[in-house]
C-alpha cells in the first residue's frame, strides 16, 4: 500500500504534518521530514520507533531549498513517490490592517511553497511513471471565515492548483489531491484569539476539534493505491461543518 514508498512531507516539525509522518512511517513508508525547524526531531522520533527517516532543513518558499532537497533525497533513497505539502502558517487580521509584506510573506509559504514542491519533485514521479501528490488546503478555500484574508487567498489558490495539475498529470499516471482541515488542535491554532477557536468548534457538527490524526489517515488514503482512480479532489475533513 504504501510499505517501502519513499515519502516527502513537509511542515513535518510539527502539528498535522508530524503526526502524518509517524503514520506513513507506521505504515512501512521511507519518511522525509522537512521542515524549517524540528525536521530532524521527527525524523529521530521515528528512527528510535524502528521507523525508516530522515530530516531534512526545507524552506518550502525557496527554489534552491527544493533543490537541495531532492537531490539529498535522491542520494539517499534513489528516487521519490509521494509528496505531501503539508507545511503552512495563518494569520488573524481584517484585510484593511493587512500588512503588504506579511501578505507577500503568507502567500510565498502557503501557495508559492506547493507550487514550488511540484516543480520540483513531479519531473522524479514522471521518471517513475507514478505517483502521489496531496496538498493541504483549508475550509478557508470553500467558505469565508474571519481574520483570514492572505490565508483564503493561498488556500484557495492551492484547490484550484491542485485541479489544474491533476489534470494536466492524470495521463501520467500521477494522481494529485488536496485535503481541507476544519479546525484542527495543533500548534497553528495559537495564531486565533481563543474566542474565535471556540466559536469554530461551535460551529462544527462534531462538536469537537479535529485531531491531526484526522487529518492524517486521510493524507495516507490519498497517497496509496487504495485512491488511484481519484485526481483533482479536494477533501473537505471538518466534521461536518460545510456540509451545514
Ligand atoms: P503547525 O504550525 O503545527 O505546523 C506547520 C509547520 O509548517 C511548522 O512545523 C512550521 O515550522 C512549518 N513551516 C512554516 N513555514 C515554513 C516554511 N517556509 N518552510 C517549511 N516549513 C514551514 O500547523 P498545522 O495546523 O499542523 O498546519 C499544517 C497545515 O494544515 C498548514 O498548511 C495549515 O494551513 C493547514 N490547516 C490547518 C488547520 C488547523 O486548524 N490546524 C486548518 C486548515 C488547514
Amino acid at each position: 500500500m504504501i510499505k517501502d514508498k519513499v515519502v516527502l512531507i513537509t511542515g513535518a516539525g510539527s502539528g498535522i504534518g508530524k503526526v502524518t509522518a509517524h503514520k506513513f512511517a507506521a505504515e512501512g513508508a521511507k519518511v522525509v521530514c522537512a521542515d524549517i525547524k524540528n525536521a530532524e526531531k521527527t525524523a529521530d522520533e521515528i528512527q528510535k520507533e524502528g521507523g525508516t527517516s530522515i530530516g531534512i532543513s526545507l524552506d518550502v518558499s525557496k527554489l534552491n531549498s527544493w533543490n537541495e532537497a531532492k537531490e539529498k533525497i535522491i542520494k539517499e533513497f534513489n528516487s521519490i513517490d509521494v509528496l505531501c505539502n503539508i507545511a503552512g502558517i495563518s494569520e488573524a487580521v481584517d484585510i484593511v490592517d493587512l500588512d503588504e509584506d506579511d501578505f507577500d510573506n503568507l502567500i510565498n509559504i502557503n501557495l508559492k511553497g506547493p507550487y514550488l514542491g511540484m516543480k520540483v519533485i513531479l519531473p522524479e514521479l514522471l521518471k517513475k511513471g507514478s505517483g502521489k501528490i496531496v496538498n493541504i488546503a483549508s475550509l478557508a478555500a470553500h467558505i469565508g471565515l474571519p481574520g483570514l484574508p492572505s490565508y483564503s487567498a493561498s488556500k484557495g489558490g492551492v484547490a484550484s492548483m491542485t485541479r489544474q495539475a491533476a489534470v494536466e498529470y492524470a495521463p501520467k499516471n500521477i494522481q494529485i489531491n488536496a485535503v481541507s482541515p476544519g479546525i484542527i488542535e495543533t500548534p497553528i491554532l495559537a495564531t486565533n484569539p481563543p474566542e474565535v477557536t471556540k466559536q469554530f468548534t461551535d460551529a462544527t457538527p462534531a462538536g469537537r476539534l479535529g485531531k491531526p490524526e484526522d487529518i492524517a489517515n486521510m493524507v495516507l488514503y490519498l497517497s496509496s493505491d487504495k485512491s488511484d482512480f481519484i485526481s483533482g479532489e479536494i477533501i473537505k475533513v471538518d466534521g461536518g461543518w460545510s456540509a451545514q
